[in-house]
């Protein structure tokens, strides 16, 4: 793309595609300025949002190594070589995610990938990064925005030639660009929800469950999982209908969770000191699809990560999808003169794929709650991330 500095880039977002997408604009030399209602998480004490740590995959390492970030990265990845299932009498058996010893998926850490993105963006040099401020309004007419300051709720009006939405599923962007173009817009909610557990560190530091696997108790309508951390403890996810039998509704007082648990998951309740504590103050996430389209307006804006295509998590692939949006987009800027070419073709290169991903996501669910758990599993099936 010629003249790239004298373009306003304004990205919308700095969670880990935000913060990539501003590193791979500044490395082909535009002055980015980037945007995030949160305060800056290398600073202050704040969970990234949603889980603790996520699966990083192919995708994603591709669109980092492309940024020369796989020193740092590799530094905060645990491999997983494959999925540990936990049957209900307490039996493990180890699928392996292939054959060869590179076909693994790794455990990493949101907090610390996304404060390594955002570092990364900063080191460029062309970067300014605005936290606790809020887009609240987009007007593509005059190609200008409304920030509001998350502090004195002051609003001011940005000016931006390109702008980029990495807003996340909410996405404030979304809806002001499919609004102006009448496009369309729909959220499919799952009817799961899910709650974040926690297995400690042993008294020495030692992991109480093999580090080198994705921890499963499938159990047919619902499931547990679990991902290793750094420091030796475990990040558990527990994914149960809303509605029904064995689901949130239900399990409303700690007699009924540990009653669950000791029928259900009698493995994993010893390790889990904190369980009636944490699953009455964790939040309940809820899950859901996000299906838009166009995924860009005229020349001016583009979308990119979850604010495209929010997906549920049973493949491990969001993060690892919005990585390569990144990649993607910032492809097309290196190979077209005029940006309405740029975004026409990164939303053919990448629209079906991300509704693609968000159908195999859904099947996974299915998959992984009861097919893991069919002896002939491993025969009809290869690789399925999660
Ligand atoms: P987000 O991470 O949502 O970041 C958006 C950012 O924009 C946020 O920082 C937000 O504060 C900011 N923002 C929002 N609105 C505004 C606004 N109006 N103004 C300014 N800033 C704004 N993916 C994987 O690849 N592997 C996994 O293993 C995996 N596990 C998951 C487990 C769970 C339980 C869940 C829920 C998701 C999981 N995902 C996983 C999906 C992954 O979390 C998302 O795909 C990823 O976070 C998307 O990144 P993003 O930067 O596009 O959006």
């Amino acid at each position: 793309m010629k003249n790239s500095d004298q373009e306003t880039v304004v990205v919308i977002g700095g969670g880990p595609v935000g913060a990539m997408m501003a590193t791979f604009l500044a490395k082909q030399g535009f002055k980015v300025t980037l945007y995030e209602k949160r305060a800056d998480l290398r600073q202050h004490n704040l969970s990234a949002g949603r889980s603790i740590n996520l699966a990083l995959a192919n995708r994603g390492i591709d669109a980092l190594a492309k940024l020369g970030l796989m020193n740092q990265i590799r530094q905060l990845m645990i491999p997983m070589a494959g999925r540990m299932v936990h049957h209900p009498n307490g039996d493990t058996q180890f699928q392996a995610y292939g054959q060869q010893p590179h076909e693994v998926i790794y455990s990493i850490s949101r907090t610390g990938l996304n404060q390594l993105l955002l570092n990364a963006a900063e080191a460029t040099g062309k970067v300014g990064m605005h936290f606790n401020y809020q887009c609240q309004q987009v007007d593509w007419d005059n190609n200008q925005l409304v920030i509001q300051s998350m502090q004195t709720k002051a609003d001011q009006c940005i000016r931006f030639d390109r702008l980029i939405g990495a807003d996340g599923a909410g996405s404030i962007v979304r809806q002001a660009l499919i609004d102006r173009c009448t496009g369309h817009d729909e959220y499919q909610p799952l009817g799961h929800s899910y709650k974040e557990l926690t297995i400690p560190a042993g008294p020495d530091g030692q992991f109480q469950l093999t580090a080198e696997a994705l921890h499963i108790w499938p159990r047919g309508g619902y499931m547990m999982i679990a991902l290793p951390n750094q420091e030796g403890s475990f990040t558990v996810t527990l994914f149960l209908p809303n509605k029904g039998p064995n689901s949130f509704a239900i399990l409303n007082s700690p007699e009924k969770v540990q009653r669950f648990f000791a029928e259900q998951f009698p493995d994993a309740l010893p390790l889990l000191p904190s369980l009636c504590d944490e699953f009455f103050s964790n939040p309940t996430g809820h899950l859901g699809t996000v299906r838009c389209a166009p995924w860009h307006f005229q020349d001016k804006g583009i979308l990119i990560g979850d604010a495209a295509h929010a997906i549920v998590p049973f493949h491990g692939q969001g993060m690892n999808c919005g990585f390569e949006d990144c990649a993607a987009l910032a492809s097309c800027v290196s190979q077209f003169h005029n940006w309405s070419d740029c975004f026409i073709e990164y939303n053919a290169r990448r629209f079906l794929n991300g509704n693609a991903i968000a159908d195999m996501a859904i099947e996974n669910y299915v998959e992984m709650r009861d097919s893991v758990l069919d002896p002939h599993f491993l025969l009809k099936k290869t690789i399925g991330f999660r």
